[in-house]
């Protein structure tokens, strides 16, 4: 799968605002990759706007970062302001996957190109997508967890339902529980989303699943560590904290330690780093108008996203040392902390 450069493309910018990176090359001007995030309030974001701001930078190129705290409209209008700033690319991690198509199709319109970021963008002509294999993420949790309590009496805690990786992620559980499910084995006693991702709200899902169950409860999968928190919380209240697995994802340090302490089961490590060296390098060779092969397709809804996806990595208290550690994702001392 090829994404054209731009350079060829017959719609060049009209304005020379835009300059064409050949233009750039002379001048020997940096390329210039915007960054429109969703979110910093999470840490995973945090690591990976500095992790992507110092691949970019390596590579000899220029990023604008803007964050937009969960905010649909302020989102789009850091877009417009970063295509307005000439960059020679953007690279989006969209808040809402279908709101976020607008920002698509004015980069579209100036002849920008847009790559999306962990996320992917629906219903728009996305040129690349770069990310962890989301579905794989989510069979690796039920994996750990099914392997953990076979038979029982389960909670999905999902994430936000306007981020299409929610949706892959419950689709990887899914995979793995609907032939437990068939055989009646499992039963999904409840199953929602938790709305932006937030801890309180996946606290408040969780102890509405408590009450409904009367506590008879025996595995829960949370999409990722910071609803996993909300949901320990949750357990916590009821005297339950550690005696009920429970899955998350990021590595986020909370959910590391919570591994070591006991309380959560496991959680999925995504290496970001290698997401930012990944997304850093294709983002600079787009903008110089050379071609991507791209082995993934993801449909978003209008186009075959050409795609790249990263392995996540299932982590419990066996291999924190061998993944997370050595990988200096985090330190010993922080991951196993005196409390
Ligand atoms: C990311 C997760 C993250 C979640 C909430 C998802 O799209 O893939 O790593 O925990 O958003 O920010």
């Amino acid at each position: 799968e090829k994404v054209e450069s731009r350079t060829s493309a017959k719609k060049q910018p009209k304005s020379n605002q835009h300059a064409k990176p050949i233009e750039k090359a002379i001048a020997s001007e940096p390329l210039k990759i915007g960054f429109s995030m969703d979110t910093l309030l999470e840490e995973r974001w945090q690591k990976d706007r500095d992790l992507f701001k110092a691949a970019v930078e390596a590579l000899g190129a220029k990023v604008e970062i803007l964050a937009a705290n969960g905010d649909d409209a302020l989102q789009i209008a850091q877009a417009e302001t970063l295509i307005s700033q000439g960059i020679d690319l953007l690279v989006v991690v969209p808040h809402n996957a279908e709101a976020t198509a607008t920002i698509v199709n004015k980069a579209h319109k100036v002849g920008i190109k847009v790559m999306a970021y962990d996320r992917l963008v629906k219903n728009a002509n996305i040129d690349l997508y770069v990310s962890f294999d989301n579905e794989q993420v989510g069979e690796l949790q039920a994996k750990a967890i099914t392997e953990l309590v076979p038979k029982g009496r389960y909670v999905y805690i999902g994430g936000a339902s306007t981020d299409n990786n929610a949706h892959l992620f419950k689709k990887g559980v899914f995979k793995v529980l609907q032939p437990l499910i068939d055989k009646g084995d499992i039963t999904v006693v409840f199953d929602q989303w938790s709305k932006d991702w937030t801890p309180v709200n996946a606290q408040a899902n969780m102890e509405a699943a408590l009450k409904a169950n009367n506590n008879n409860i025996d595995a829960v999968i949370a999409a990722n560590d910071a609803t996993a928190g909300g949901v320990i919380k949750a357990l916590s209240a009821q005297g339950l904290a550690g005696k009920i697995p429970v899955a998350g994802q990021d590595a986020e340090l909370a959910g590391v330690q919570r591994v070591v302490d006991g309380t959560q089961t496991m959680t999925v490590y995504k290496p970001i780093n290698a997401l930012t060296e990944k997304a850093a390098e294709l983002a600079v060779m787009i903008a110089k108008g050379e071609h991507i092969k791209a082995d993934r397709k993801m449909n978003n809804g209008k186009v075959e996203v050409p795609s790249i996806l990263l392995s996540p990595i299932a982590v419990d208290r066996q291999n924190i040392d061998q993944t997370i550690i050595a990988d200096g994702f985090h330190s010993r001392e922080d991951v196993y902390r005196k409390k």
